[in-house]
């Protein structure tokens, strides 16, 4: 599987996912305004104000790399999207994937897994599927003269402070940039992994340390950047090969968000905005190949800066949506970012 079409764009893609309406939702009768009349377009139907007392449903058309409907599964999107970059790393290539909508639009389903009650099937989301076709791509023949090893970091941004999910009750990290434009997060753990199996074990690991010691469990985690690298080395020098970046954003429906009276809700929600706003900024300058790519805008663009610079980079955006009236503009927000990114 390649990208689909032919690339008007460097490298970059941009898909949306539409969750389907929640038993709760269905149970409430919520209207699904979100139609996909092809693989390729997007139609939202949203109400317009009353006129002569007759309510008016709007269309706004928009049309995406890939759109998938509720009846698409993971593997699916993971196929389209995360799939064709992990060739990419093994060509020394630097590759993101993100997962951008609202809170509750099907980020985490999508990247981490399918929530079965409470329990989060790891094996089922994107995280994992790429990690099993890395160690599969390994094991071809024409891959092992390469003497590559694969190491795992997992780590957050909750506001702008970084905490690795790897090594839990660690203080928050740095970011460095040395002399040769590398930028470092001193003393993030890069974990060794042989095998699925064993990145498994790291995503349970850091998943845990996401949601614990929260009093609501998708508080907190729908207020940071999680970021899960699958990172290629030269087994015997060490030296970078490759590195896939899989991104679970915040939630971005704290647009204006001035009724908190909490000070530091308000902070948090600003810097969520403000980091938004400078990844469409980079993404759109890396279509471009705009000389210029303003990745020091924000920790989170700041730390991908190797995903952002450089010949050999290609980007992913998975924008997820609510199908649900009563989200339509929250979602018609996200259609417009993601709208926003694929247009040079
Ligand atoms: P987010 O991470 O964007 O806040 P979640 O991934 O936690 O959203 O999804 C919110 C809820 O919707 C969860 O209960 C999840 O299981 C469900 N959900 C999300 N996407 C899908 C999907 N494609 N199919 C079925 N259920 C989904
Ligand atoms: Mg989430």
């Amino acid at each position: 599987l390649g990208f689909p079409g032919p690339l008007k764009r460097h490298g970059i893609m941009v898909c949306v996912r539409k969750r389907p309406l929640s038993r709760k939702e269905l149970a409430e009768r919520e209207l699904d305004v979100i139609s996909m009349p092809r693989a390729d377009m997007l139609v939202a139907h949203s109400p317009r104000r009353h006129v002569n007392l007759v309510r008016f449903l709007e269309n706004h058309n928009f049309r995406f790399d890939c759109t998938f409907d509720e009846a698409c599964s993971n593997a699916t999107v993971y196929n389209y999207t995360a799939r064709p970059l992990i060739r990419h790393i093994f060509d020394g290539g630097m590759a993101t994937c993100f997962a951008y909508g609202q809170t509750g639009s099907g980020k985490t389903h999508t990247m981490g897994g399918e929530f079965t009650g409470k329990q989060q099937n790891v094996m089922d989301g994107i995280y994992a599927m790429a990690a099993n076709d890395v160690f599969c791509t390994l094991e071809e023949p024409s891959n092992a003269s390469l003497g590559l090893k694969v190491t795992c970091s997992f780590f957050e941004i909750y506001g702008s402070r970084i905490y690795d999910l790897l090594t839990p009750g660690k203080e928050q990290l740095r970011v460095l940039e040395d002399g040769h434009q590398q930028v470092q997060v001193v003393g993030l753990a890069e974990r060794p992994a042989r095998n699925t199996a064993d990145v498994l074990a790291l995503l349970e690991l850091g998943n845990c340390f996401r949601t614990s010691g929260q009093t609501s469990a998708n508080c907190k985690s729908s207020r940071s950047h999680a970021i899960f690298q699958i990172v290629l080395r030269s087994a015997e020098t060490f030296r970078l090969h490759g590195k896939l970046s899989l991104i679970d954003l915040a939630g971005n429906e704290r647009g204006a968000d001035n009724s908190s009276a909490d000070r530091r809700t308000r902070l948090e929600g600003a810097e969520i905005n403000k980091s938004l706003l400078v990844l469409k900024e980079c993404i759109r300058a890396l279509g471009r190949q705009a000389s210029h790519i303003p990745f020091r805008g924000c920790k989170l663009t700041q730390v991908l800066r190797d995903s952002f610079i450089g010949k050999k980079v290609k980007t992913c955006m998975i924008a997820t949506i609510s199908p649900g009236l009563r989200c339509v503009e929250h979602t018609l927000n996200t259609l417009r970012y993601a709208d926003r990114v694929k247009e040079l």
